[in-house]
């Protein structure tokens, strides 16, 4: 990964996560507004459904209590009276009994309604979030994949992009419902004594603020030791995975990734462990101070009712109504110890998408030179982080018709000239022109439609064989003709035949029936792909022929030359074979060109291509 300095850097939001005392009690909500928002983007109907069967599902147990209430008292009464008035009271009774039963049935409705809500948003949800992300990573540039601190945000932002956004709004709701349902028995226990009321909201306060505070500081710490995950799960996936697992085993690397593994959770762990514990103690205490000041009320309102100051139906309401808001208090301190989880999703996901991609600037769809082909002027250029430059005052034109080759050791910048060339990355100085045009005016479409190249690292795209190769021009997919003979071309016809299905065979080992290709196998499919470009005025091979061997080679490059005789083509290659027929050759080292010219004139001025190409020569003997 490009940037490592960042990736041990802890990310900046935990530290502006310092504020004062109580924005860092609320800092637990911090996050609910944004799930809130995304869920009602989502369905505003169904938003709404939840919320009001959330205000009904806090109302009504108080309610329910209170009716209890009457319904013993009209026991009481119809249990001390006779004859009509008995009659009277029985009636009542009933009514209570109907009555209550009513609102259970509302309830238990409400309660259903909100799970089906809640199920359906779960799915829509989640939909929806994966395809934010998605289309954000749409608008990304190369450099965003390559920065691997916001890489790891998109990694995390998908993973739960499920199930995340829509917990936190259930316990955001949840929360609320537990708050109506304390505010409505505070209603009713105000009848009874407001003293009672202050007593038991004040009694509550401390379990609640501890466990905001504690579920922030979770969050902070979680936040901090992201760079210590992500060596986790990259850890994890070296071993876990099919592209890793070859080295793991003849290296014997399993044993010590494993040790590092386990020492990052040691390291963690004795974090965590801290924090349950003081959490856990805390939560405890504070817990028994809440239960203290209920069954103080509780024993109060008993001894209310032997004083007659209540009637015994009003006890047993008020009692209800207790252990109605005990258990609201044990739920909400639930939901909040568990929010910061779902706050550290969230933190994340925000972050991603609000993460700021530079305008693709340029409007023009085409040059005011076309004979100009490609200039570069005094380009250098410096990756983010980086102070050496990879390119160095580059000077270079090509004109159509021409081909290029590029030589250099290792790390001389070849593939960062490409990866300018095609606009991945923008020059730190100088300027590119095509068609006399800077490559920063152009519309990046018309841009991209005008260029094919093969990395050395390119796909291998677990889909279809013509598939593979028709991707090559998208317009094209379906014209089986162009795609074998784009095939031939990149000398892939030849296998594609003897494959079970041909060109409808699956490749790669994701799907069923897949079938895997050697490495030459696979640079012949990216070959093809590139042949397929055939509209392309610049075509472009970055070492795609290293695992080729050098008949075939020679042969795919006089096809690529055919093919690009009006065209400019440029091929990096470590084979001087395949370099010598290029027209122009340039040789880069340390982000400079150091020579350039014909293959004969280079090996007349005896310089270090000369060199390399006798040392190569020499080894063919
Ligand atoms: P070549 O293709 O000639 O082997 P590159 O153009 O890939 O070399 O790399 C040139 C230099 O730029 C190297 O020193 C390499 O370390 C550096 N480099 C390449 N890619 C990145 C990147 N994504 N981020 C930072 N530095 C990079």
């Amino acid at each position: 990964m490009a940037n490592s300095d960042s990736a041990s850097k802890p990310t900046e939001t935990a530290s502006s996560a310092e504020p004062g005392t109580v924005r860092k009690f609320l800092s637990v909500f911090q996050y609910s507004r944004v799930a809130m928002k995304i869920v009602w983007g989502t369905s505003a109907a169904l938003t709404l459904v939840m919320a009001a069967t959330t205000v009904v599902s806090g109302v009504l147990p108080a309610a329910i209590a209170s009716v209890g209430g009457l319904f013993v008292d009209a026991v009481a009464s119809a249990i001390q009276n006779t004859g009509d008035a008995a009659e009277a009271v029985r009636s009542e009774m009933l009514f209570y009994v109907l009555v209550e039963a009513g609102l259970v049935v509302i309830m238990t409705g409400a309660q259903k309604l909100n799970t089906v809500c809640q199920s359906i948003l779960r799915v829509l949800l989640g939909n929806k979030i994966n395809v934010m992300i998605l289309e954000k990573a749409l608008t990304l540039e190369l450099a965003h994949f390559e920065d691997a601190e916001y890489y790891d945000k998109l990694v995390r932002a998908r993973r739960e992009a499920s199930s995340r956004p829509l917990s936190l709004v259930i316990k955001t709701f949840d929360l609320a419902r537990d708050v109506v349902a304390l505010l409505t028995i505070g209603i009713w226990l105000f009848q009874f004594s407001p003293l009672a009321v202050l007593l038991l909201g004040l009694a509550g306060i401390p379990a609640f603020l501890a466990e905001a505070k504690f579920s922030g500081e979770a969050f902070r710490i979680h936040r901090r030791r992201s760079a210590e995950r992500r060596v986790q799960i990259y850890l994890e996936m070296v071993l876990t995975r099919e592209d890793g697992v070859k080295e793991v085993k003849l290296l014997q690397l399993g044993k010590l990734f494993l040790q590092r593994y386990v020492g990052i959770f040691r390291k963690i762990y004795k974090e965590d462990r801290k924090l349950v514990l003081r959490r856990g103690f805390w939560g405890y205490v504070l817990g028994l101070l809440t239960s203290a000041a209920f069954y103080f009320a509780y024993g109060w309102v008993g001894f209310a009712a032997i004083a007659g100051a209540i009637t015994i139906g009003q006890m047993t309401m008020y009692i209800a109504q207790f252990r109605l808001g005990q258990n609201a208090v044990t739920n909400s301190l639930t939901a909040v110890n568990g929010m910061y989880e779902d706050n550290l999703y969230l933190s994340n996901l925000t972050e991603y998408l609000n993460h700021k991609v530079p305008e693709t600037t340029g409007t023009k769809t085409a040059g005011p030179d076309p004979s100009d082909g490609i200039r570069i002027e005094n380009v250098s250029f410096f990756y983010p982080g980086s102070d050496l430059p990879a390119l160095n005052e580059v000077n270079l034109h090509i004109r159509p018709g021409e081909s290029l080759a590029i030589v250099g050791e290792n790390g001389s910048g070849k593939t960062t000239l490409i990866k300018l060339l095609t606009r991945l990355y923008q020059p730190s100085e100088g300027t590119i022109y095509l068609e006399g045009l800077d490559l920063k005016e152009w519309d990046i479409d018309t841009l991209r439609k005008k260029i094919g190249v093969i990395f050395q690292d390119f796909a291998r795209y677990q889909l279809l064989v013509g598939e593979n190769i028709g991707i090559g021009d998208v317009d094209e997919l379906e014209q089986d003709e162009l795609i074998e003979e784009a095939a031939e071309k990149g000398m892939a016809d030849e296998f594609v035949k003897d494959l079970p299905q041909g060109y409808k065979t699956q490749l790669g080992t994701w799907f069923k029936d897949g079938k895997e290709l050697s490495g030459g196998q696979w640079q012949k499919i990216a070959l093809s792909r590139a042949f397929m470009r055939s509209k392309a005025d610049i075509l472009i091979l970055d070492e795609p022929t290293a695992a080729i061997d050098a008949r075939a080679e020679a042969e795919i490059f006089s096809h690529f030359r055919a093919l690009t005789a009006n065209k400019i083509s440029i091929i990096i290659s470590h084979r001087f074979s395949t370099v010598r027929m290029a027209d122009h050759i340039i040789v880069l080292g340390k982000a400079e060109i150091l020579e350039q010219g014909s293959h004969e004139r280079l090996l007349a001025s005896g310089g270090q291509y000369a060199t390399l190409f006798n040392l190569q020569a020499q080894g063919y003997q």
